[in-house]
């Protein structure tokens, strides 16, 4: 029976298959050799990877053109995402990247943003910001439009550019300086809906972090300069990751570094406390920064930096910049007693907060603002971890009388995604209101923003999935499924190789427009097969001389490079 490849229908004029379908034909400028590349030995394994199997090149630091099978890849994560967000209705638009600055200096975030954003200025010296990330503007367009709870809930969603000045661009896509970012923004009427948006794009996510097959890490995480109440993280594990993740092998509790900290620290006092319900903790952190939290049964309700501005002066200053301050906190909070944990190295480590005098104001400040007395426990506590205790399991130890505590192990993980819910932080200064059901006053809407960072995944997946030979790409997002192999120009290579594609494309409807052939006859066998297990393609099919002697394909897996001789007719059974 005669079949029509689809490739005749677009190509009607093109002889067999036609010329997007042969490696000759398309642009894939893989290389053997990369000395010739601006990289050096230092850089992950997925740049130097990209740069070699010509999936990108660099333009400057941190910037990046992506070539057309990178392009194919993203394509397809992006195709997962849109499924997923239209099975949680949300719609998707474009915004643009060339923002004026009003509504970030409205936010506050013009300043604190700092030198990560890219400012400039147009003729009439009015100033603008390369996006790096949406929230302003969304916002403002969604009040401008929303009126009545009536319009709401919304869920809008896009992908597109980000531009961050990052001070150490590295790893190419993995931190770069213009990156693909898919960004959703959830508006609803009141909290628990909004909450309840939380957990339902969490789950989007995770489906859409299992279609995609890279194993993940769910944590919870700070919200840095984005802002608000609840945010999590997710994560693949990596050695070249910049992010610590903290995870309990017993109960799977996940945390971020930054976000455990003060959690983790002095979890064996903790425990020993966890009837008082709350408890302030003093660790240092990044850079030397007194880290304040304050905890309610082992879980972090806040965290806060203590700065120092000079040995008489000092600031407190919420880490997590949602205008929750943490003074705010100790007064409203009714503590039945607040333990403060002082970290030895606070008082010799750090330069800025040496002095006892400034010690002493800060617990005195901190003894003014609560009601309870306050004792203070001194401790090694900082040099900990790995190895201190689950806090979520140590609780329910104590709770339990038993003693089993477990030991959190740490991991070296890449961000690729981050949802916080956002409460009203930024619909309360752009006033994106709307009347309520009941009548009153109009209410700010609840937001919540969330986060995956699509170049940086793609490269993600290859940090965590490639071996000696190249790529391995997870067949869900690999640029092509199938890449076949003549190994020469001989009429019956040539002729099988064209039925070989057909029979590929008419069995498995999957396999349509997925399917290269590296025609270029030229270059001998061997090097051609080092440059496919290089791209990764999933499945390698070589018609040689076995084929010639015995009509059997020869077969080879990317993922286990093993190989399996089939027959025409087996074909099609073997890969449905
Ligand atoms: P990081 O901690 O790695 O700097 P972030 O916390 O600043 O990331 P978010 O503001 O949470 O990033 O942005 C959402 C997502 O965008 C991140 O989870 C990450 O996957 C991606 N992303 C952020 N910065 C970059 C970058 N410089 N290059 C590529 N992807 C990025
Ligand atoms: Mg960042
Ligand atoms: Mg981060
Ligand atoms: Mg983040």
């Amino acid at each position: 029976k005669k079949v029509i490849r689809t490739e005749e229908i677009f190509y009607p004029w093109s002889f067999g298959y036609s010329n997007r379908s042969c490696v000759s034909k398309i642009f894939l400028p893989t290389t053997k050799n990369t000395s010739s590349t601006k990289e050096n030995e230092q850089d992950g394994k997925s740049h130097r990877l990209m740069i070699r199997a010509g999936l990108i090149r660099q333009s400057s630091s941190g910037v990046y053109s992506l070539l057309p099978l990178a392009l194919r890849s993203l394509n397809k994560i992006e195709k997962i995402i849109d499924l997923e967000m239209t099975n949680i209705g949300a719609q998707k638009l474009s915004l643009p990247n060339l923002l004026s600055a009003n509504a970030w200096k409205r936010t506050g975030r013009w300043e604190s943003a700092g030198s990560e954003l890219f400012r400039l200025k147009d003729r009439k010296e009015s100033e603008f910001c390369l996006a790096p990330t949406h929230e302003e503007e969304i916002t403002l367009l969604v009040g401008h439009e929303v009126a009545s709870y009536r319009q709401l809930p919304l869920r809008l969603y896009q992908l597109g550019r980000k531009y961050r000045d990052e001070m150490r661009p590295r790893y190419g896509l993995l931190r770069g300086r213009e990156f693909i970012m898919k960004d959703l923004y959830t508006f609803d009427v009141s909290e628990e809906d909004a909450l309840r948006t939380y957990e339902e794009v969490s789950i989007a996510y995770k489906k859409i972090f299992e279609k995609i097959g890279v194993p993940f890490v769910i944590a919870d995480a700070d919200s840095g300069n984005i802002g608000g109440t609840k945010s999590h993280e997710f994560h693949f594990l990596s050695p070249v990751g910049e992010d610590l993740i903290l995870t309990c092998p017993h109960c799977g509790y996940s945390a971020n570094e930054e976000r455990a900290h003060g959690l983790v620290s002095p979890t064996k006092q903790i425990s020993s406390h966890v009837n008082q319900k709350q408890t302030v903790n003093f660790g240092i952190g990044k850079n030397n920064r007194l880290i304040i939290s304050i905890l309610e049964f082992g879980r972090v309700l806040n965290v806060s930096k203590l700065k120092a501005a000079n040995s008489e002066n000092f600031e407190i200053i919420p880490i997590r910049n949602d205008n929750v301050d943490i003074k705010d906190i100790l007064n409203n909070n009714n503590f039945e007693a607040v333990d403060i944990y002082v970290d030895n190295t606070f008082q010799t480590n750090s330069s800025d907060l040496k002095s006892n005098q400034l010690f002493n104001k800060i617990i005195s400040e901190i003894q003014s603002i609560v009601k309870h007395p306050t004792s203070i426990h001194h401790g090694d506590f900082h040099n900990t971890s790995p190895g201190d205790e689950c806090p979520v399991c140590s609780i329910t130890s104590v709770l339990n009388h038993s003693e089993s505590l477990y030991p959190l192990f740490g991991h070296r993980a890449i961000e690729v995604g981050h949802t916080f819910l956002l409460g009203t932080k930024y619909s309360e200064p752009l006033k994106a209101t709307f009347a309520p059901e009941n009548v009153g006053e109009l209410r700010p809407i609840q937001m919540g923003c969330y986060g995956l960072g699509i170049s940086r995944i793609l490269a993600a997946i290859i940090e965590t999935s490639h071996d000696e030979y190249g790529i391995i790409w997870p067949s869900s997002v690999a640029p092509y499924k199938v890449c076949i192999i003549p190994s020469s120009d001989e009429p019956t290579i040539q002729e099988s190789t064209r039925n070989l594609f057909d029979l590929l494309t008419s069995t498995s409807h999957e396999l349509n427009g997925e399917i290269l052939i590296d025609d270029r006859t030229n270059l001998s066998l061997g090097y051609r097969i080092k440059d496919s297990e290089l791209v990764g393609y999933p499945w390698m099919m070589i018609l040689g001389r076995r084929f010639l002697d015995s009509g059997r394909v020869e077969v080879h897996e990317r993922k286990t490079r093993q190989r399996i001789d089939l027959k025409f007719d087996e074909i099609g059974n073997f890969l449905l």
